[in-house]
C-alpha cells in the first residue's frame, strides 16, 4: 500500500500536484484551512485541473487541519508566508518518520518550517512549472517545467520519487538544491521588483539595462559571499536571457500587486537584503530597490513583509 500524499494548500501548485498524483491512482488527501473551506470544496464536487484546454474534475478526498489522523508524507503547497504557521498546526499529527516536501519559492520559509518540526525530514523543492487559479477549486496548468528536489542534510534520494515518475511530474533529485534556490532567488530579485516599480512586462526591462546590470553585480557579490559561487556564475547573462525569453509575460510579483495580493517579498528580495546585512555587505542598489518596493506596496495598501 502506497503512503498517502497529504497536500497542504489546495491552491495552484498544490492542486497541480494533487491532481496528477491522484490521476496515477496514488492515495491523496487535501488539507484545507477549516470546516467552511471543506464544505465549499465538497459542494464543488472536487478539484478541476485544466490542461491543454481540457478540464478534468477529480473528487480527491479532503480534510481540515484539525482532522486527527496521522501524516507520514506532507506536500507543503502554501505561500512562503503561510507555510511555517500551517505546518506548526499540523506538527502533532506528523509521524516519527514524517517527510515534508516544501514547494515554496525563495528562501527563509524552509528553515522556518524545519524549526517547527525538528524530527521530520524536510525536502526542499524548486520548480519551473506554472499554474494559476481561474476559479475556486479550479487550476490551469500554464507552464510545463521541471521540479528539482533535494535535502541539504541527507543526500540520498527517497524511494517515493517513483510516485512522481508514475504521475508524470518531471523531476530530478538535486545534490545542490540550495544553489538552485539561490540562483532562482537572484533571478527573481533582478527582474520582479523592477517590473513592479516600472509597471512593465519582463521585456520592458530591456529599457533599463544599466539598472539590471548593477543589481546583477551586487547579487553576484552576495552569492559569492554566502558560499554560493556556482549560483553567481554568468548571472547577468541568464537574467538578460530570461528577460528576452519571457518578454511578453508579467512577472509573478507584478501579477500579485496588480491583483492586490500579498507578495512573497520577505522570502525573495527581503531575504537577500537580510543575508547581506548579516554579512555586513554594502549593496546600495539592492537595499534601495527593497526600500522603493516597500514604499510602493505600502502606497497600494499591501503588506510589505
Ligand atoms: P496559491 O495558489 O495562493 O495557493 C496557496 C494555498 O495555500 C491556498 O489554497 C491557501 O488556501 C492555502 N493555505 C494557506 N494557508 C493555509 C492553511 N493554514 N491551511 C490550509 N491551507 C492553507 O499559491 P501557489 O501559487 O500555489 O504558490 C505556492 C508556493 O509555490 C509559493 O511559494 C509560490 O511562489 C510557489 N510556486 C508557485 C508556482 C505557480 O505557478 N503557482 C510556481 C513555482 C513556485 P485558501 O485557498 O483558503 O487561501
Amino acid at each position: 500500500m502506497s503512503t498517502t500524499w497529504h497536500v497542504l494548500g489546495a491552491g495552484s501548485l498544490g492542486t497541480l500536484w494533487a491532481a496528477r498524483l491522484a490521476r496515477a491512482g496514488l492515495p491523496v488527501r487535501l488539507i484545507l484551512r477549516d470546516q467552511a473551506r471543506l464544505q465549499a470544496y465538497q459542494a464543488a464536487g472536487g478539484l478541476t485541473l485544466v490542461e491543454h484546454g481540457q478540464a478534468c474534475v477529480q473528487a480527491i478526498a479532503a480534510e481540515t487541519l484539525d482532522t486527527p489522523t496521522p501524516i507520514k508524507r506532507l506536500l507543503v503547497a502554501c505561500k512562503a508566508y503561510d507555510a511555517a504557521q500551517a505546518v506548526a498546526h499540523l506538527a502533532p499529527r506528523l509521524s516519527a518518520d514524517a517527510e515534508l516536501i516544501l514547494l515554496q519559492n525563495g528562501l527563509g520559509s524552509q528553515d522556518a518550517v524545519a524549526a517547527q518540526v525538528p524530527q521530520a525530514r524536510c525536502i526542499f523543492a524548486s520548480s519551473t512549472e506554472g499554474a494559476f487559479r481561474d476559479g475556486d477549486w479550479r487550476v490551469v496548468f500554464a507552464g510545463h517545467g521541471y521540479t528539482w528536489l533535494g535535502d541539504v542534510s541527507h543526500p540520498v534520494a527517497p524511494p517515493w520519487l517513483d510516485d512522481l515518475t508514475h504521475s508524470g511530474i518531471p523531476h530530478e533529485w538535486s545534490a545542490d538544491i540550495l544553489t538552485r534556490l539561490w540562483r532562482k532567488l537572484a533571478l527573481n530579485c533582478a527582474i520582479n521588483p523592477l517590473t513592479v516599480l516600472h509597471d512593465c512586462r519582463n521585456g520592458g526591462l530591456q529599457q533599463h539595462q544599466c539598472e539590471v546590470a548593477t543589481l546583477c553585480a551586487e547579487l553576484g557579490e552576495l552569492l559569492e559571499c554566502c558560499g554560493q559561487p556556482a549560483a553567481a556564475q554568468d548571472l547577468q547573462q541568464e537574467v538578460e536571457r530570461v528577460i528576452q525569453a519571457t518578454a511578453a509575460n508579467y512577472s509573478s510579483m507584478h501579477q500579485d500587486v496588480t491583483s492586490q495580493r500579498r507578495t512573497e517579498i520577505s522570502y525573495l528580495l527581503g531575504y537577500a537584503c537580510k543575508v547581506a546585512t548579516r554579512h555586513q555587505l554594502t549593496l546600495p542598489h539592492l537595499f534601495q530597490l527593497q526600500q522603493r518596493l516597500i514604499e510602493l506596496l505600502q502606497q497600494r495598501g499591501l503588506p510589505s513583509d
